[in-house]
């Protein structure tokens, strides 16, 4: 597939048999299955074309009863893939939140449908698990995955990380839980931050700044957001501008802090909008549909 992008580290892996996706290496290695769809439905390497129009997400201007049934058809087939089903789902309803819901009983999977969730598990951004074999499932449009898991304890989780949840430091939260509810040890824990928007294509507005500095302080806020010059049509720069933030930095800054080793962490280099080809962005005006973020608490 066509991505810009530097793989000098090679981050990811690219699958383009059956639905395609892209695979964390780091998280390959470990024998954890984990992928990120595309817009594709089926790629072809040698022509270099495919069908896009995949539907993983039920989106807020569809029916749930025509979308849903279309949604969970194409994510069962993206399960598989991994060698799981949706029989073994656990999903959230992200509602830009930084709560996790803690899933450790099996009465809890697959249960919910995107659009008719089980009331428990309403306005949750993120869930860890240390059920054998579940299948953890978030959306994403320009908004970052970010997978937890560690094959010490047998636990994973899976968070959406917009910027209220990253503002939140969601990652951390997940932490936590996971070190409370199973004993995980982050010096024990991998993690990987998944595609989204890069720093250079989120714009935002000066409140998302002060929001920062109130929560995280000046010194990181300014560490995270920067203000772009503005330019004029002859691309001179001129007063005014537009704060960018850095969800990858402030993501991987939580998940240091929460504790876990940067040796243990992969950070995505692929920007969704900036692939607005291959990928729905929000941000981008690809709004048909959102990339799926799976991982499967399975160790090798
Ligand atoms: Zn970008």
């Amino acid at each position: 597939m066509k991505l810009k992008y530097s793989d000098e580290k090679h981050i990811f892996n690219i699958h383009t048999d059956g639905i395609p996706y892209l695979s964390f290496d780091m998280l390959d290695s470990l024998g954890v299955p984990n992928l990120f769809s595309t817009r594709y439905i089926s790629y072809d390497e040698a022509a270099g074309t495919g069908v896009k129009g995949l539907r993983c997400a039920v989106m807020k201007t569809e029916s749930v009863e025509e979308a849903a049934p279309v949604c969970r058809a194409n994510r069962d087939i993206l399960a598989h893939q991994l060698g799981s089903s949706l029989d073994m789902e656990l999903v959230t309803d992200q509602k830009h939140t930084n709560y996790v819901h803690v899933a450790t009983c099996e009465e809890d999977l697959g249960v919910a449908t995107v659009g008719t969730f089980a009331m428990h598990r309403q306005f949750v951004d993120g869930i860890v698990t240390d059920i054998p074999d579940a299948l953890l499932t978030v959306f994403g449009g320009d908004c970052p995955p970010v997978y937890l898991t560690d094959p010490k304890r047998g636990a994973s989780g899976l968070v959406h990380a917009g910027w209220k949840g990253t503002l939140g430091k969601i990652p951390q939260v997940a932490v936590a839980q996971m070190t409370v509810k199973f004993g995980c040890d982050p010096a024990d824990m991998y993690a990987a931050i998944g595609p989204g928007v890069c720093v250079d294509c989120y714009e935002m507005g000066d409140e998302v700044y002060d929001v920062f500095a109130e929560k995280w302080g000046r010194d990181d806020a300014d560490m995270l957001l920067h203000r772009y010059p503005a330019k004029d049509a002859e691309g001179n720069e001129i007063p005014g501008g537009k704060y960018h933030l850095d969800l990858r930095k402030a993501n991987l800054l939580t998940l240091l802090r929460a504790g876990i080793p940067a040796d243990h962490i992969a950070v995505s280099n692929v920007c969704t909008m900036c692939n607005v080809d291959t990928f729905y962005s929000y941000r981008g005006r690809a709004l048909e549909n959102e990339q799926v973020a799976m991982m499967v608490n399975r160790f090798r």
